[in-house]
């Protein structure tokens, strides 16, 4: 993609009119240059208390980083022109230390008449993500990706056909909300409540690009930052955040101790290891046995239940008899199942499974009497399903 093909929004990347795009996204994989640099420090990658140690370090005032963390986590701008309680002299100084640019959107798609929205981020070294707003009537969930590509190699999936490029910084996966709140804030998502009461982010899953748990340590300062209150950090309820994994035991084992009120979502796609081994590669090192047990050692230390994920695949994992086993594996359990009819990748020889084997599916996990529901496609026209948007932009 050359620089004059891209559009410029603003630095939350809010303001694009959807207008009539390309279902095929066209460019290269990222922009030349991409070297092994950090990405910009940003308050957002910061606890409070530093960000006043950075604005000490300039020689302002400590509440300045108040003022600053304001601006961007409660009115989602980080524009300094925006901030009329800081003083001109020293704002845009401000700015360039703690809120440097980390995403400009590359292509934003939209459908569901516009409820669904599809962001393409282009990150500072030309690393491409995505994220997913969706308005329903009652709730406004973002999905936001965690990586830039996915080492996992699940080969149903999108991203992780495309390897890993790097880890996102707490900062670019906080932005991704941000900017999603911001487009809310500024009434450019149309949906069913009250227009006078401007609909907020209520939930976040790390659903995107990515496995969120190898990525530990900025994962979990980003479900901080979203959760903490303003100033600090955002102000979403840590009960509407959704961290889901491929399996990675040690990562949920120290998930659980966070004492976070996050729900944990296992993609476990198969109940026997002879297909998991193949469908969720990393089942080779943590077996379907152990995962359920860090699975379960997850509830009971937070009282949540967990979502066990499993995307119906057309003849693989849809036999009767899965179904039966899954059912025995989480009988009882603090779980419930979510199943996500397959998002076919282009190429792929899968597909989704046939109704009446979805039906049967959910009547035998039903019968062992364990919870379960269908997610809903959003966002399928537009590959907003399951890390499938950076990867129509590379073909
Ligand atoms: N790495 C994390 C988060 C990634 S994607 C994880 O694996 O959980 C979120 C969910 O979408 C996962 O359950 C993933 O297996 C699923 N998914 C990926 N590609 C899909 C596809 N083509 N169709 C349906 N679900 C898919």
């Amino acid at each position: 993609m050359s620089p004059s093909s891209s559009t410029a929004p603003d630095p939350v990347g809010s303001a694009q009119p959807p207008g009539p795009l390309p279902l095929a996204l066209a460019g290269p994989r990222r922009a030349p240059g991409r070297g092994a640099a950090k990405p910009p420090r940003h308050l957002a990658d910061l606890p409070l208390a530093e960000r006043r140690a950075v604005v000490a370090g300039l020689g302002q005032p400590p509440f300045r980083a108040s003022q600053l963390s304001r601006h961007f986590f409660g009115r989602y701008t980080d524009q300094p022109e925006e901030m009329s309680d800081l003083p001109r002299a020293g704002r845009d100084e401000l700015a360039q230390a703690l809120l440097p640019r980390l995403l400009t959107a590359e292509r934003e798609l939209t459908c569901d008449a516009g409820t669904t929205r599809k962001t393409l981020w282009r990150t500072f070294d030309g690393a491409l993500v995505e994220s997913v707003l969706m308005r329903y009537p009652d709730r406004v969930t973002m999905c936001v990706s965690s990586q830039a590509g996915c080492g996992m190699a699940c080969p149903f999936c999108a991203t992780g056909q495309a390897g890993l490029t790097r880890n996102l910084s707490t900062a670019e996966i906080v932005a991704q909300v941000v900017a999603g709140a911001r487009l809310l804030a500024d009434g450019q998502v149309p949906g069913a409540d009250d227009p006078a009461k401007p609909a907020r982010v209520s939930n976040v899953v790390f659903m995107g690009m990515g496995e969120p748990l190898a990525n530990y340590a900025s994962v979990v300062a980003a479900v901080r930052r979203m959760t903490d209150p303003v100033p600090e950090g955002m102000g979403i309820s840590q009960r509407s955040v959704t961290v889901s994994t491929v399996g990675l035991v040690p990562a949920i084992a120290r998930l659980a101790a966070e004492r976070l009120s996050v729900t944990l979502a296992v993609s476990l796609h198969a109940p026997d290891d002879e297909l998991r081994d193949t469908l969720v590669p990393v089942n080779r090192r943590w077996k379907v046995a152990e995962v359920l047990d860090a699975a379960w050692d997850y509830a009971a230390a937070t009282g949540r239940r967990v979502s066990i994920e499993y995307a119906l695949i057309k003849d693989i994992n849809d036999q009767a008899w899965r179904a039966d086993a899954l059912g025995a594996l989480l009988a009882g359990r603090l779980a419930h199942v979510n199943l996500i009819p397959l998002n076919p990748t282009p190429g792929s020889k899968w597909t989704a499974s046939r109704p009446s084997a979805q039906r049967e599916f959910v009547r035998r996990l039903e019968a062992h009497g364990v919870p379960v529901t269908v997610r809903d496609t959003r966002g399928r026209e537009i590959d907003g399903a399951c890390g499938q948007l950076a990867a129509s932009a590379r073909s």
